[in-house]
């Protein structure tokens, strides 16, 4: 299928891709990458009137370390990530999760705001700015907000973003050198969206979790930041007390029915992830029973 008929208007700034939103609200509809919305076009699930290309804008591309603060521009595109020497040094976490996101034409356009913005349930770099509690700055009309990561996925491709709105940056504190990592999703094959992934970060000090951040993903309308984790945090971490922190891991999830997955599939199988993630990342094979 071909998208309906549609004006196209490429922003020179991005006052002038604001300008743009601005005039034209609910109908027009930003392309960055196009690996989702364009697809999305075709298969006129959306018929936008204006398509406003920001694609070319330079000044929302890039990744700057200052003052203990990871920016990451929204036009940062996936391949970018996976290649940055300041992602690998400063939020391993995110360059994990990348290598996950669909396959490598696809990674070669999407943007990290692309991303972010198309707000899909089942997607990894939403659950990692939960994780590593990331700022999302948007810029509209009445100036720039700043959104916690908590507060921006609002449901399914739902986020706090205003149609005049562009989410222009990611801001990620620089995490401690001492902080380790998880990221792991069950897909049917590598590529495909997650049936249930986790991407976590932790600090661990004499065998304990000393912090512990598990974001969930594709187990609900968003992703989610366990509180169970908490149940982890400041305790020897034996078999009974991970069983407790995932029969609480199972009342907080409220997973979707698809074609891939029952909800109780689901819920199993974060079971089996976070049961996973806290043998790695304590190196304890007597807890990995998943
Ligand atoms: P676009 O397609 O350009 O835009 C997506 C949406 O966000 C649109 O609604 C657009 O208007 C809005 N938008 C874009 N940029 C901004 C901005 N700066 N400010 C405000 N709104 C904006 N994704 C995954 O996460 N995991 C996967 O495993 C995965 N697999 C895929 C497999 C296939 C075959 C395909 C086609 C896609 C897959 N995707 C997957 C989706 C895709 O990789 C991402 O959603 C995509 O990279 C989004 O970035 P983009 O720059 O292409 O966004």
């Amino acid at each position: 299928m071909k998208a309906s008929a549609f004006a196209y208007a490429r922003a020179t700034s991005v006052a002038n891709a604001l300008e743009l939103l601005t005039a034209h609200g609910e109908k027009a509809k930003v392309l960055s990458g196009g690996q989702s919305l364009l697809p999305a076009m075709n298969l006129r699930l959306i018929a936008p009137e204006l398509v406003v290309d920001i694609s070319e804008l330079a000044e929302l591309r890039g990744v700057v370390v200052k003052g203990g603060v990871l920016t990451i521009g929204a036009l940062t595109r996936h391949v970018d990530l996976l290649k940055s020497p300041e992602i690998a040094a400063h939020a391993p976490l995110l360059r994990d999760a990348v290598t996950h996101v669909a396959h490598p034409a696809i990674r070669n356009r999407g943007t990290i705001g692309g991303s972010l913005a198309q707000a899909d349930p089942a997607s990894e770099l939403p659950a990692c700015m939960l994780t590593l509690g990331a700022t999302i700055v948007v810029c509209g009309p009445s100036g720039e907000r700043r959104i916690a990561a908590n507060q921006f996925f609002a449901g399914i491709y739902e986020t706090a973003l205003t149609p005049q709105e562009l989410l222009v940056a990611v801001e990620l504190p620089v995490i401690p050198k001492s902080s380790t990592h998880f990221f792991h999703e069950f897909a049917r094959r590598h590529g495909d969206y997650a049936i249930v992934g986790l991407a976590a970060q932790a600090l661990v000090k004499d065998g304990q979790f000393a912090d512990l951040r598990l974001g969930f993903f594709a187990v609900g309308d968003r992703p989610l930041l366990a509180k169970s984790a908490g149940k982890l945090v400041d305790v020897a971490v034996t078999p009974a007390v991970l069983a407790e922190a995932s029969s609480a891991l199972n009342d907080e999830l409220d997973p979707l029915e698809d074609q891939q997955a029952t909800p109780t599939m689901r819920r199993h199988l974060a079971k089996v992830l976070l049961t996973r993630c806290v043998s790695s990342l304590l190196a304890r094979p007597d807890l990995c029973t998943g």
